[in-house]
Formats: structure tokens, sequence, C-alpha cells
């Protein structure tokens, strides 16, 4: 059906690339492309079957990312690798006549601050060229934005009160690690917390606002507000929401490395010299700390992400929650990652194959919540994240 470049090739890149050539119905060519090639090629051999081509690419230069999309020829672009890429891929798109999807919006390196207008930006762009662009298809942002558009479309009249949890209780092992990009990972849960009240964004300070949650098949963890990305294009795209917030558990040994990492300088953005060259101390920090892509193979427990909304419906109050959880042995027996590279590349692959399929084709740029939730949640279902309601429950929130 159609020919696909993914772009990335850590945990999320290893997942796509393993899904995608699951289904040779709809993913009938593959290309991963990523900086380090022999990353690329240890992933197509573990695929086996010739069925992933690779390239090397470095997506942060332009015309060499349009000489390669030229070369091959994609119907879409699947940006898996970082935030950082995100325009240098959609400039390249662009120039090329290709469509594009991605799982984290653009981020500028020298500001640890993420926001939708650079990419909301492209809007017009996209649409003259009769070109796609898919932003936020992974988890969260991705299947949680899904669960809200499923939930205003089926169950509710009005939304009211978004809290979305993402509960990670598995155990790595590791004293300490991140699921997924260090840097990344370490820039957005430094941040202060912010939410939407009444139709403003308030403030926090970093976890100052916590309390214990209880997930299904898990029990209580203690969760904290953060920021998330999804909650800035939600607000705007389902306006009833008085309130949208983002709880994410961390255990105390988690947070306790960050801070002595914080109060170290090590998180810090800024080159410092040593030994007569720049080093930024967040990129020196990846380099020493595991790597995500390999924490699968002693990862035990589930994480489980989900939507809990309070709002109306045929004039009444009503309650609901929509979550999956995911485990991370199983997750690592099919992929050889752990669950938060494959909650995150599963839905990217299902991202893909909507618009390659036609039912989210249509120019411009859009967050997936733009989109018809109901395809999407039915095969979400079919490869590996199945997903659960519980209506009129006790929200804890
Ligand atoms: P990794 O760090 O494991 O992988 C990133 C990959 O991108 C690496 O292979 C890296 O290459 C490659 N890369 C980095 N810079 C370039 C470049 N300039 N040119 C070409 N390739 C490059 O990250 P993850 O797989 O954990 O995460 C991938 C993306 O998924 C991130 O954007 C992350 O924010 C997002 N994400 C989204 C989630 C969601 O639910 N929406 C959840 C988790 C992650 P090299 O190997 O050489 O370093």
């Amino acid at each position: 059906m159609g020919k696909v470049l993914i772009i990335g090739a850590g945990g999320v890149g290893t997942v796509v690339a393993h899904k995608m050539a699951s289904i040779p119905e709809v993913f009938s060519e593959i290309m991963l492309a990523s900086r380090t090639k022999s990353k690329c090629d240890a992933i197509a051999e573990k695929i086996g079957g010739n069925r992933i081509q690779t390239a090397q690419i470095d997506a942060d230069n332009v015309p060499e990312l349009i000489e390669l999309i030229n070369h091959y020829k994609p119907d879409l672009v699947v940006n898996v690798a970082l935030p950082y890429q995100d325009l240098t891929i959609m400039d390249a798109c662009l120039e090329t006549g290709v469509s594009y999807l991605d799982t984290a919006n653009y981020e500028p390196k020298e500001e640890a601050k993420f926001e939708y207008k650079w990419q909301w930006a492209y809007q017009e762009k996209f649409k003259e060229a009769g070109l796609t662009a898919i932003l936020g298809c992974g988890f969260d942002p991705g299947v949680t934005s899904i669960f809200t558009a499923y939930a205003a479309k089926h169950h509710f009249d009005e939304l009211h009160y978004l809290d979305i949890v993402d509960c990670n209780a598995g155990d790595h092992g590791k004293p300490f690690a991140t699921n997924f990009n260090p840097e990344i990972n370490i820039r957005e849960v430094t941040q202060k917390g912010k939410y939407w009240e009444n139709g403003v964004w308030k403030l926090t300070e970093p976890h100052e606002i916590h309390k214990p949650l209880n997930y299904p098949e898990i029990g209580p963890k203690e969760s904290y507000l953060i920021y998330h990305e999804e909650l800035e294009s939600l607000v705007k795209n389902f306006p009833t929401l008085k309130r949208a917030r983002f709880w994410m558990t961390f255990g105390q040994e988690y947070l306790t490395h960050l801070r002595v990492i914080q109060n170290i300088g090590m998180a810090g953005i800024e080159p410092v010299q040593f030994k007569g060259m720049d080093i930024i101390p967040i990129e020196f920090l990846k380099a020493v700390l595991p790597n995500p892509g390999d924490l699968g193979e002693n990862y035990k427990g589930q994480t489980s992400i989900g939507c809990r909304i309070k709002g109306l419906k045929d004039g009444k109050e009503k309650t609901y929650y929509i979550y999956n959880n995911c485990d991370h042995e199983d997750a690592y027996k099919e992929t050889g990652t752990q669950a938060v590279s494959y909650t995150t590349g599963v839905p990217a692959t299902i991202g893909a194959m909507m618009f390659l399929k036609g039912l989210w084709k249509q120019p411009g740029v859009f967050n997936v919540e733009e989109f018809n939730p109901d395809p999407f949640l039915e095969e979400l279902n079919k490869r590996g994240l199945p997903w659960h309601e519980q209506h009129d429950v006790d929200l804890e929130l």
C-alpha cells in the first residue's frame, strides 16, 4: 500500500520498524535512516527478511534530507529522531512534496521550551502543498489526545475537567535511567509545572503539586503535576475544558537523582569549557546514562496511561476513565525494547497506517485529536495496546 521513511533509530524507531515490518499489507516498503547507520543496520538485521532498507542521515541538514527523500520517494516521513529535528524534516517534506508524522513537538536546542507555535506556523504551507502533517502521534501526546477525542465524540456533550495520568510502575533494576532520550526527558520533567484553569495557564514550582493516585492493576503511586505538550492543543481543540492537567508518577529514588543532577549543574544546556572544548553538560550526561533502548531486558512491571474526564452528558454530570496498561516484559519479547518506547512506537505506526489508508489524510498541520479517533483506537486494540473504559467512577481528582 505505501512506502515510508522512518528517521531515528533509537528505542521508538526500533518499535516503529518492527511494527511496520509486521504489517506488510500496509507498509510495503520501509526505509530506516538515522545519524548512526550501524544502529539502523542492527535493527534491520534483527527484523530480517530484507524488509527494511537503511541509510545514514543528518536530519539537522535540510539539503541532505531532501536528497534522501528524493532518492527514496516515500509517501510519508515518520520522524522519531529528536524534537530538535522537527522543523528541518518538515522543511524537507515541503520541498519534496511528502507528508509528515512525528511524536514530539519542536523544541529549540538552546532553550528548554516546547511549544506548538513553531509547527502550527507551517499550517498554510502544508495546506497549499496539499500535504498532511500529523503532530504528536505517540502515547502522550498521541493516544491520550485520541482518548480525549473519543470521549468527546461518544460519551460527553461537553468536556469540563481533564486529567491525563501517566504511571510507569516498572522497575529496570538501575539506580537511575530515563525511559526515553535522557536529554529530552530531563528537560521536560525539570520544568515548572503548568496547567490550564478557567481560561488561563497556572504555573507551579517543579513537582510542587502531588498526590497518590490509584492505577488499574498497579495500585497507588505518588503522581506529580507536570506540564506536558498535549495540554496546549487539547485546550484549544476542546474549548469547553475548564481545567486540564497532566500527572506523572516518579519514585523517590528518581527524584533524588534528578535533584542532585540539577544541583551539580549536570542538567545544564549552556556549553561549559572542559580541556579546551565546549561541552554541554546534559549532552555529556546522556552519554554516561544507560541507553533507554537497552533497558528492556530486565524491565518488569507495567505502565498505565489514560485520561480521567468529568463533563456533561444529556444535562447530567458524568465521569469517565479510559486507559491502557502495557507490560514491559511483553513489549521486550515482541520488539526488544521497554514499554515506554513500545507505547510510543505502536501509535506512531498506527498513525502512519491511518494516513496511508487515507483515513487521516487532509492538507494541513493537525494534532491527532483533530482526526476521527475510531479507526485508530480499533487498530490500537489489535496491535498490542488494548484499552479499557470505566464509566461513572471516582476519578480521585
Ligand atoms: P533515542 O535517543 O533513543 O533515539 C533518537 C534517535 O534519533 C537516535 O537513533 C539518534 O541517533 C537519532 N538522531 C538524533 N539526532 C539526529 C540527527 N540530527 N539526524 C539523524 N538522526 C538523529 O530517543 P527515543 O527513541 O527514546 O525517542 C524518539 C522520539 O520520541 C523523541 O522525539 C521523543 O521525544 C519521542 N517520544 C515521544 C513520546 C510520546 O509518547 N509522544 C514518548 C517517548 C518519546 P544516534 O543513535 O546517532 O544518537
